[in-house]
């Protein structure tokens, strides 16, 4: 099998450090280059931290993908830039697998329709952890018997979008199996704004920033005396990569945008 050509984007961050690690130590994976917001022209050994990984820094995606033959982007850069990478990885036939967070369903939408249209495979995963998508999957079992959830995530106090895509696509997957529901009292008042969290189809979510943490969430089930939490930590970001590395393999034998790795997992 000849290997997969792989470039990552923003390969400095905390997720594409680990990624860079996963992709240079796997065989058959091929790191070809990676996509930086700085260090154009430059090797990556000559970056800090990166040692003996030899090769090429661009700043400028669309030049990368025209000088050098590659099969996926790993991207793991920003919120701004995610939707902009996938289409600059479309244009060129590049396939995409994308953890950066802060798609809507709309810029989902509007990439399947480029993905289709090109015949190209794309996964975006708002949470590439195993542990993760079964919390996913349970809340979405749950739901079905106690519609009453409040969802709580955790991150560290560098991330830039709240609530986190993870938080986002587990109100999704429970807004699939109930009923669009008003949740607390109906004349309940906030006498501070944002004290009730955010509202996604009556469901409420609440964003809790702070150092020291890495990626947590609880999915909190009420009924009648009774209450069910099911929750995940990632306590290292290693436990995202097992997940990269499929969506990778499975990014080469799907021909349409997939979200969320539940999708390929099964
Ligand atoms: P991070 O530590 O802030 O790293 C982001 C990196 O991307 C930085 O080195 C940044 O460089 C670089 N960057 C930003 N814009 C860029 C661009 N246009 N081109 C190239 N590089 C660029 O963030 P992180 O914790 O690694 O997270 C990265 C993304 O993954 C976020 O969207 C986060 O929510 C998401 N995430 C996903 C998962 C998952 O399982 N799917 C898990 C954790 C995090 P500068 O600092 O120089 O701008």
């Amino acid at each position: 099998m000849n290997n997969i050509k792989i470039v990552v984007a923003g390969p400095r961050g905390n997720m594409g450090k680990e990624a860079v690690n996963m992709v240079t130590n796997t065989e058959n994976f091929q790191l070809v280059a990676v996509v930086d917001s700085r260090h154009e022209g430059k090797s990556l050994s000559e970056v800090e931290g990166f040692h003996g990984i030899d090769v090429p820094v661009f700043t400028n995606m669309q030049k990368c993908f025209e000088e050098l033959d590659v099969d996926v982007l790993i991207d793991l850069t920003a919120p701004a830039f995610g939707k902009k990478h996938m289409e600059t990885a479309f244009l060129n036939g590049v396939r995409p697998v994308v953890g950066t967070t802060g798609f809507t369903e709309a810029d989902i939408t509007e990439l399947r329709t480029i993905a289709e249209d090109k015949g190209l495979g794309a996964i975006i995963a708002p949470n590439f952890a195993i542990g993760a998508i079964l919390m996913m999957k349970f809340s979405q079992m749950a739901a079905k018997y106690l519609p009453n959830v409040e969802i709580i995530e955790r991150h560290h106090d560098r991330k830039l979008d709240a609530p986190s895509g993870t938080a986002v696509k587990t109100a999704q997957l429970i807004a699939e199996v109930r009923e669009q529901k008003l949740q607390g009292h109906p004349n309940e008042t906030e006498e501070l704004e944002g004290a009730r969290g955010a509202n996604f189809e009556g469901m409420r979510i609440h964003s809790v920033r702070l150092p020291g943490l890495v990626a947590h969430q609880e999915v909190i089930f009420g009924g009648i005396g009774q209450t069910l939490t099911i929750r995940h930590d990632s306590i290292d970001r290693t436990s995202f990569m097992p997940g990269v590395k499929l969506a990778v393999e499975s990014v080469l034998k799907i021909d349409t945008l997939v979200y969320g790795l539940e999708h390929i997992i099964e």
